[in-house]
Protein backbone atom coordinates (compact mmCIF):
# COMPACT_ATOMS: atom_id res chain seq x y z
CA UNK A 1 0.00 0.00 0.00
CA UNK A 2 0.92 3.73 -0.10
CA UNK A 3 1.12 5.20 3.04
CA UNK A 4 0.49 9.30 3.17
CA UNK A 5 1.58 10.89 6.75
CA UNK A 6 3.16 8.06 7.92
CA UNK A 7 3.98 9.40 11.42
CA UNK A 8 1.24 10.81 12.37
CA UNK A 9 -1.21 9.23 14.56
CA UNK A 10 -3.24 7.60 11.54
CA UNK A 11 0.20 6.31 10.50
CA UNK A 12 1.43 5.20 13.20
CA UNK A 13 -1.49 3.30 13.64
CA UNK A 14 -1.90 1.83 9.75
CA UNK A 15 1.65 0.17 10.05
CA UNK A 16 0.70 -1.42 13.10
CA UNK A 17 -1.70 -2.66 11.59
CA UNK A 18 0.09 -3.79 8.74
CA UNK A 19 2.54 -5.41 10.31
CA UNK A 20 0.43 -7.42 11.95
CA UNK A 21 -0.97 -8.78 9.09
CA UNK A 22 1.89 -8.71 6.34
CA UNK A 23 0.82 -6.31 4.13
CA UNK A 24 3.43 -4.63 1.80
CA UNK A 25 4.24 -0.64 2.15
CA UNK A 26 5.94 0.26 -1.02
CA UNK A 27 5.97 3.84 -0.29
CA UNK A 28 5.62 5.92 2.89
CA UNK A 29 4.90 9.91 2.80
CA UNK A 30 6.09 11.96 5.75
CA UNK A 31 6.25 15.53 6.64
CA UNK A 32 9.37 16.34 9.23
CA UNK A 33 9.77 13.73 11.69
CA UNK A 34 12.91 11.93 9.84
CA UNK A 35 13.92 10.19 13.14
CA UNK A 36 10.48 8.32 13.35
CA UNK A 37 10.36 7.92 9.81
CA UNK A 38 14.20 6.18 9.51
CA UNK A 39 12.56 3.41 12.08
CA UNK A 40 9.57 3.00 9.64
CA UNK A 41 11.66 2.12 7.06
CA UNK A 42 13.83 0.11 8.88
CA UNK A 43 10.93 -1.74 9.74
CA UNK A 44 8.39 -1.75 6.44
CA UNK A 45 11.42 -1.63 4.10
CA UNK A 46 9.39 0.41 1.79
CA UNK A 47 10.87 1.33 -2.23
CA UNK A 48 9.95 5.02 -1.81
CA UNK A 49 10.22 7.91 0.24
CA UNK A 50 9.26 10.91 0.32
CA UNK A 51 9.05 14.04 2.77
CA UNK A 52 7.98 17.37 2.98
CA UNK A 53 11.18 19.45 2.33
CA UNK A 54 13.72 18.78 0.20
CA UNK A 55 16.41 19.45 3.32
CA UNK A 56 15.84 16.48 4.84
CA UNK A 57 16.59 14.15 1.91
CA UNK A 58 19.93 13.08 2.87
CA UNK A 59 18.43 13.21 6.72
CA UNK A 60 16.65 10.27 5.23
CA UNK A 61 18.07 6.47 5.38
CA UNK A 62 16.83 4.80 1.83
CA UNK A 63 17.93 5.05 -1.55
CA UNK A 64 14.75 6.23 -3.00
CA UNK A 65 13.89 9.69 -1.47
CA UNK A 66 11.84 12.38 -2.85
CA UNK A 67 10.14 15.49 -1.38
CA UNK A 68 6.98 17.62 -2.24
CA UNK A 69 3.57 17.50 -3.22
CA UNK A 70 4.19 16.97 -6.85
CA UNK A 71 7.07 13.87 -5.72
CA UNK A 72 3.54 12.72 -3.47
CA UNK A 73 1.54 12.89 -6.69
CA UNK A 74 3.84 11.08 -9.11
CA UNK A 75 3.86 8.43 -6.62
CA UNK A 76 0.39 8.18 -6.30
CA UNK A 77 0.08 7.72 -10.24
CA UNK A 78 2.91 5.54 -10.52
CA UNK A 79 2.63 3.24 -8.03
CA UNK A 80 1.33 -0.47 -8.27
CA UNK A 81 -0.35 -0.66 -4.85
CA UNK A 82 -4.38 -0.80 -5.30
CA UNK A 83 -4.35 1.17 -1.99
CA UNK A 84 -3.55 4.55 -0.96
CA UNK A 85 -4.12 5.69 2.51
CA UNK A 86 -4.41 9.31 3.08
CA UNK A 87 -4.17 10.64 7.01
CA UNK A 88 -2.38 13.80 5.41
CA UNK A 89 -4.04 16.47 7.25
CA UNK A 90 -6.00 19.66 6.31
CA UNK A 91 -6.19 21.04 2.40
CA UNK A 92 -3.00 19.78 1.84
CA UNK A 93 -4.79 15.73 2.14
CA UNK A 94 -7.29 17.49 -0.85
CA UNK A 95 -4.82 16.56 -4.24
CA UNK A 96 -3.73 13.32 -3.33
CA UNK A 97 -6.94 11.85 -2.93
CA UNK A 98 -7.89 13.49 -6.39
CA UNK A 99 -5.29 11.77 -8.18
CA UNK A 100 -5.36 8.13 -5.77
CA UNK A 101 -9.10 8.38 -7.53
CA UNK A 102 -8.28 9.77 -10.86
CA UNK A 103 -5.62 6.69 -11.20
CA UNK A 104 -8.67 4.16 -9.76
CA UNK A 105 -6.96 3.03 -6.58
CA UNK A 106 -8.90 2.36 -3.57
CA UNK A 107 -8.82 5.11 -1.28
CA UNK A 108 -8.63 4.43 2.95
CA UNK A 109 -9.42 7.96 4.01
CA UNK A 110 -8.26 9.69 7.35
CA UNK A 111 -8.16 13.07 6.05
CA UNK A 112 -12.07 13.73 5.88
CA UNK A 113 -10.93 17.64 4.91
CA UNK A 114 -10.68 16.48 1.60
CA UNK A 115 -14.56 15.57 1.24
CA UNK A 116 -15.75 18.72 3.43
CA UNK A 117 -13.91 20.82 1.15
CA UNK A 118 -14.93 18.84 -2.53
CA UNK A 119 -17.69 16.07 -1.15
CA UNK A 120 -20.16 17.67 -4.10
CA UNK A 121 -17.28 16.58 -6.78
CA UNK A 122 -16.21 13.28 -5.62
CA UNK A 123 -17.30 9.84 -6.94
CA UNK A 124 -17.06 8.61 -2.71
CA UNK A 125 -17.55 4.78 -4.31
CA UNK A 126 -13.72 4.08 -4.16
CA UNK A 127 -13.81 5.59 -0.52
CA UNK A 128 -13.31 3.50 2.15
CA UNK A 129 -13.46 6.04 5.93
CA UNK A 130 -10.87 6.02 8.71
CA UNK A 131 -13.61 7.89 11.08
CA UNK A 132 -14.64 5.52 14.35
CA UNK A 133 -18.06 7.46 13.01
CA UNK A 134 -18.06 6.67 9.64
CA UNK A 135 -17.01 3.18 10.35
CA UNK A 136 -19.76 2.44 13.12
CA UNK A 137 -22.31 4.04 10.85
CA UNK A 138 -20.95 1.65 7.84
CA UNK A 139 -20.82 -1.05 10.17
CA UNK A 140 -25.02 -0.51 11.44
CA UNK A 141 -26.12 0.06 8.09
CA UNK A 142 -28.95 -2.27 7.20
CA UNK A 143 -30.43 -1.45 3.40
CA UNK A 144 -33.23 -3.82 3.72
CA UNK A 145 -34.89 -1.36 6.66
CA UNK A 146 -36.10 2.04 6.52
CA UNK A 147 -33.59 4.58 8.03
CA UNK A 148 -34.75 7.85 9.50
CA UNK A 149 -31.35 9.44 10.28
CA UNK A 150 -27.83 9.13 11.27
CA UNK A 151 -25.83 10.35 14.07
CA UNK A 152 -22.54 10.12 15.19
CA UNK A 153 -21.06 11.46 19.06
CA UNK A 154 -18.47 13.56 20.41
CA UNK A 155 -16.39 13.42 23.24
CA UNK A 156 -16.82 17.20 23.88
CA UNK A 157 -13.05 18.00 23.66
CA UNK A 158 -10.48 19.08 26.08
CA UNK A 159 -13.21 21.95 27.18
CA UNK A 160 -16.30 20.16 27.49
CA UNK A 161 -16.46 20.88 31.59
CA UNK A 162 -14.26 23.96 31.60
CA UNK A 163 -16.52 26.82 32.99
CA UNK A 164 -17.03 29.05 29.90
CA UNK A 165 -15.46 32.55 30.86
CA UNK A 166 -12.51 30.43 30.87
CA UNK A 167 -12.09 29.37 27.35
CA UNK A 168 -10.85 32.91 26.79
CA UNK A 169 -7.18 32.06 28.32
CA UNK A 170 -6.91 28.98 27.61
CA UNK A 171 -3.28 27.66 26.75
CA UNK A 172 -2.31 25.46 23.65
CA UNK A 173 -1.08 22.30 26.29
CA UNK A 174 -4.62 22.78 28.20
CA UNK A 175 -6.51 22.68 24.19
CA UNK A 176 -4.11 19.66 23.35
CA UNK A 177 -4.95 17.81 26.36
CA UNK A 178 -7.78 15.40 24.79
CA UNK A 179 -9.87 14.04 27.60
CA UNK A 180 -10.43 10.37 25.31
CA UNK A 181 -8.28 10.21 22.41
CA UNK A 182 -4.68 10.70 21.44
CA UNK A 183 -4.72 12.24 17.94
CA UNK A 184 -2.65 14.88 15.87
CA UNK A 185 -2.65 18.41 17.15
CA UNK A 186 -4.74 20.02 14.32
CA UNK A 187 -7.88 17.81 14.69
CA UNK A 188 -7.08 17.46 19.27
CA UNK A 189 -8.02 21.50 18.51
CA UNK A 190 -10.97 20.60 16.25
CA UNK A 191 -12.27 18.21 19.07
CA UNK A 192 -11.92 21.06 21.60
CA UNK A 193 -14.16 23.49 19.06
CA UNK A 194 -15.95 21.22 17.62
CA UNK A 195 -15.27 22.00 14.28
CA UNK A 196 -13.91 18.42 13.44
CA UNK A 197 -17.88 17.07 14.72
CA UNK A 198 -19.12 19.59 11.98
CA UNK A 199 -16.08 17.84 9.65
CA UNK A 200 -17.76 14.63 9.89
CA UNK A 201 -21.91 15.52 9.43
CA UNK A 202 -20.17 17.08 6.20
CA UNK A 203 -18.33 13.71 5.58
CA UNK A 204 -21.14 11.70 6.41
CA UNK A 205 -23.43 13.38 4.09
CA UNK A 206 -21.03 12.65 1.45
CA UNK A 207 -21.08 9.52 2.33
CA UNK A 208 -24.24 8.48 3.10
CA UNK A 209 -26.13 10.71 0.87
CA UNK A 210 -28.22 12.11 3.34
CA UNK A 211 -28.86 15.81 4.97
CA UNK A 212 -30.43 13.77 7.91
CA UNK A 213 -27.16 13.96 10.34
CA UNK A 214 -26.78 15.11 13.53
CA UNK A 215 -24.36 14.68 16.83
CA UNK A 216 -24.70 14.08 20.38
CA UNK A 217 -21.95 14.06 23.18
CA UNK A 218 -20.90 11.00 25.05
CA UNK A 219 -17.94 11.54 26.89
CA UNK A 220 -16.58 8.12 27.23
CA UNK A 221 -16.20 8.11 23.63
CA UNK A 222 -17.66 4.11 23.64
CA UNK A 223 -20.56 4.81 21.52
CA UNK A 224 -19.19 6.12 18.02
CA UNK A 225 -22.55 6.26 16.13
CA UNK A 226 -26.35 5.59 15.72
CA UNK A 227 -28.79 4.49 13.50
CA UNK A 228 -32.57 5.96 13.88
CA UNK A 229 -34.94 3.97 11.60
CA UNK A 230 -38.51 4.88 10.82
CA UNK A 231 -39.83 1.89 12.45
CA UNK A 232 -38.38 3.42 16.23
CA UNK A 233 -35.84 1.01 16.32
CA UNK A 234 -32.21 3.05 17.11
CA UNK A 235 -29.15 0.70 16.44
CA UNK A 236 -25.54 1.17 18.09
CA UNK A 237 -22.07 0.86 17.53
CA UNK A 238 -19.37 0.23 20.60
CA UNK A 239 -16.14 -0.17 20.27
CA UNK A 240 -13.13 0.78 22.76
CA UNK A 241 -11.65 3.83 22.58
CA UNK A 242 -8.75 3.16 19.43
CA UNK A 243 -8.79 3.87 15.44
CA UNK A 244 -7.18 0.60 14.96
CA UNK A 245 -10.69 -1.06 14.46
CA UNK A 246 -11.64 1.40 11.51
CA UNK A 247 -8.23 1.33 9.82
CA UNK A 248 -8.00 -2.58 9.79
CA UNK A 249 -11.83 -2.71 8.38
CA UNK A 250 -9.98 0.01 5.42
CA UNK A 251 -7.05 -1.56 4.82
CA UNK A 252 -7.47 -4.99 5.02
CA UNK A 253 -9.21 -7.19 2.40
CA UNK A 254 -11.60 -9.37 5.27
CA UNK A 255 -11.36 -9.11 8.86
CA UNK A 256 -11.92 -11.98 11.07
CA UNK A 257 -9.82 -12.00 13.84
CA UNK A 258 -9.42 -9.92 17.09
CA UNK A 259 -8.73 -6.24 16.02
CA UNK A 260 -9.97 -5.13 19.67
CA UNK A 261 -10.69 -5.84 22.88
CA UNK A 262 -14.38 -5.98 23.32
CA UNK A 263 -16.22 -3.63 25.35
CA UNK A 264 -16.59 -4.63 28.96
CA UNK A 265 -20.14 -2.62 29.81
CA UNK A 266 -19.72 -3.92 33.21
CA UNK A 267 -16.44 -2.04 33.55
CA UNK A 268 -17.93 0.88 31.88
CA UNK A 269 -21.18 1.20 34.05
CA UNK A 270 -22.67 4.36 33.05
CA UNK A 271 -22.74 6.32 29.92
CA UNK A 272 -23.59 9.92 29.40
CA UNK A 273 -25.40 11.65 26.57
CA UNK A 274 -25.59 15.78 26.13
CA UNK A 275 -26.84 18.08 23.91
CA UNK A 276 -24.50 20.02 21.55
CA UNK A 277 -24.45 23.98 23.01
CA UNK A 278 -23.95 26.17 20.78
CA UNK A 279 -22.61 28.29 24.14
CA UNK A 280 -20.03 26.58 24.61
CA UNK A 281 -19.18 25.00 20.82
CA UNK A 282 -20.26 28.53 19.05
CA UNK A 283 -19.44 26.80 15.58
CA UNK A 284 -22.54 24.37 16.14
CA UNK A 285 -24.51 27.91 14.87
CA UNK A 286 -23.38 26.88 11.36
CA UNK A 287 -24.36 23.61 11.47
CA UNK A 288 -27.93 23.69 9.25
CA UNK A 289 -26.11 26.12 6.70
CA UNK A 290 -23.09 23.86 6.68
CA UNK A 291 -25.51 20.83 5.72
CA UNK A 292 -27.92 22.73 2.95
CA UNK A 293 -25.14 24.58 1.46
CA UNK A 294 -22.26 22.39 0.06
CA UNK A 295 -20.32 25.36 -0.79
CA UNK A 296 -19.42 26.28 2.42
CA UNK A 297 -17.25 23.42 3.42
CA UNK A 298 -14.44 24.62 1.86
CA UNK A 299 -15.24 28.22 3.59
CA UNK A 300 -14.97 26.26 6.90
CA UNK A 301 -12.32 24.18 6.30
CA UNK A 302 -9.91 26.72 5.06
CA UNK A 303 -10.60 29.77 7.59
CA UNK A 304 -10.13 26.54 10.13
CA UNK A 305 -6.97 25.63 8.44
CA UNK A 306 -5.46 29.15 8.90
CA UNK A 307 -7.00 30.09 12.44
CA UNK A 308 -6.11 26.45 14.28
CA UNK A 309 -2.20 26.83 12.82
CA UNK A 310 -2.42 30.24 14.31
CA UNK A 311 -3.47 29.10 17.28
CA UNK A 312 -0.94 26.44 17.84
CA UNK A 313 1.71 28.57 16.78
CA UNK A 314 0.39 31.01 19.81
CA UNK A 315 -0.72 33.68 17.67
CA UNK A 316 -4.21 34.00 18.94
CA UNK A 317 -6.50 33.14 21.83
CA UNK A 318 -8.74 30.01 21.59
CA UNK A 319 -11.70 31.53 20.80
CA UNK A 320 -10.26 33.76 18.08
CA UNK A 321 -10.67 30.66 16.15
CA UNK A 322 -14.37 30.74 16.04
CA UNK A 323 -14.12 34.59 15.42
CA UNK A 324 -12.15 33.96 12.25
CA UNK A 325 -14.28 31.32 10.82
CA UNK A 326 -17.26 32.95 11.30
CA UNK A 327 -15.98 36.51 9.69
CA UNK A 328 -15.14 34.10 6.70
CA UNK A 329 -18.34 31.76 6.79
CA UNK A 330 -20.32 35.36 6.84
CA UNK A 331 -17.70 36.88 4.40
CA UNK A 332 -17.81 34.12 1.65
CA UNK A 333 -21.83 33.60 2.50
CA UNK A 334 -22.70 33.43 -1.03
CA UNK A 335 -19.93 31.33 -3.22
CA UNK A 336 -20.31 29.41 -5.58
CA UNK A 337 -18.55 26.58 -6.81
CA UNK A 338 -19.20 24.89 -9.93
CA UNK A 339 -15.95 22.28 -10.59
CA UNK A 340 -12.70 21.08 -8.42
CA UNK A 341 -10.60 24.34 -9.52
CA UNK A 342 -12.78 26.88 -8.04
CA UNK A 343 -12.41 25.06 -4.79
CA UNK A 344 -8.36 26.08 -5.01
CA UNK A 345 -9.04 29.32 -5.83
CA UNK A 346 -11.71 29.92 -2.86
CA UNK A 347 -8.87 28.39 -1.16
CA UNK A 348 -6.52 31.04 -1.48
CA UNK A 349 -9.17 33.67 -1.25
CA UNK A 350 -10.43 32.50 2.17
CA UNK A 351 -7.31 32.16 3.65
CA UNK A 352 -6.15 35.66 2.21
CA UNK A 353 -9.21 37.18 3.94
CA UNK A 354 -8.20 35.42 7.25
CA UNK A 355 -5.22 36.60 7.05
CA UNK A 356 -6.51 40.21 7.03
CA UNK A 357 -8.73 39.41 10.02
CA UNK A 358 -7.61 41.87 12.95
CA UNK A 359 -8.15 39.98 16.12
P1 LIG B 1 -1.02 14.10 12.47
O1 LIG B 1 -0.75 15.53 12.57
O2 LIG B 1 -0.71 13.21 13.62
O3 LIG B 1 -0.30 13.49 11.17
C1 LIG B 1 -0.22 14.17 9.93
C2 LIG B 1 0.75 13.45 9.04
O4 LIG B 1 0.91 14.19 7.82
C3 LIG B 1 2.16 13.31 9.64
O5 LIG B 1 2.73 12.12 9.19
C4 LIG B 1 2.89 14.51 9.04
O6 LIG B 1 4.29 14.35 9.00
C5 LIG B 1 2.31 14.45 7.63
N1 LIG B 1 2.49 15.69 6.91
C6 LIG B 1 2.14 16.94 7.30
N2 LIG B 1 2.48 17.84 6.35
C7 LIG B 1 3.04 17.14 5.34
C8 LIG B 1 3.60 17.50 4.09
N3 LIG B 1 3.64 18.78 3.67
N4 LIG B 1 4.11 16.53 3.29
C9 LIG B 1 4.08 15.25 3.70
N5 LIG B 1 3.56 14.83 4.88
C10 LIG B 1 3.06 15.79 5.68
O7 LIG B 1 -2.56 13.96 12.10
P2 LIG B 1 -3.57 12.74 12.39
O8 LIG B 1 -2.91 11.44 12.06
O9 LIG B 1 -4.17 12.92 13.73
O10 LIG B 1 -4.71 13.06 11.35
C11 LIG B 1 -4.56 12.84 9.96
C12 LIG B 1 -5.91 13.00 9.29
O11 LIG B 1 -6.76 11.99 9.80
C13 LIG B 1 -6.58 14.35 9.60
O12 LIG B 1 -7.33 14.74 8.48
C14 LIG B 1 -7.55 13.99 10.75
O13 LIG B 1 -8.66 14.85 10.79
C15 LIG B 1 -7.94 12.58 10.37
N6 LIG B 1 -8.39 11.74 11.48
C16 LIG B 1 -7.55 11.51 12.52
C17 LIG B 1 -7.94 10.72 13.59
C18 LIG B 1 -7.02 10.40 14.72
O14 LIG B 1 -7.39 9.60 15.59
N7 LIG B 1 -5.83 10.96 14.76
C19 LIG B 1 -9.30 10.14 13.64
C20 LIG B 1 -10.06 10.38 12.45
C21 LIG B 1 -9.62 11.16 11.40
P3 LIG B 1 5.28 14.78 10.23
O15 LIG B 1 4.57 14.45 11.50
O16 LIG B 1 6.47 13.90 9.94
O17 LIG B 1 5.59 16.23 10.06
Amino acid sequence: MVLLGSTGSIGVNALHIALKFHIDIEILVAGKNIDLLNKQIKIHNPKLVIVANKEDINKVNHTCVKAGEEAILDAIANSYSNLVVNALVGFSGLKPTLEALKCGKKLALANKESLVVAGQFIDTKNIIPIDSEHFGLWYLYDKTKKIDSLVVTASGGSFRDLPLEKLKTVTIQEALNHPNWSMGNKITIDSATMTNKLFELIEARWLFKTNKCDAIIESKSIIHALINFCDGSTTAHLANVSMQLPIAYAILEQVDGEILEKVDLLQIGSLEFKKIETSRYKIWEFKDELLTNQNLGVVLNSSNDFAVDRFLKGDIGFLDIFKIQSLALNHFNGLKLQNLDDIFVAHKEITTFCKGVKI
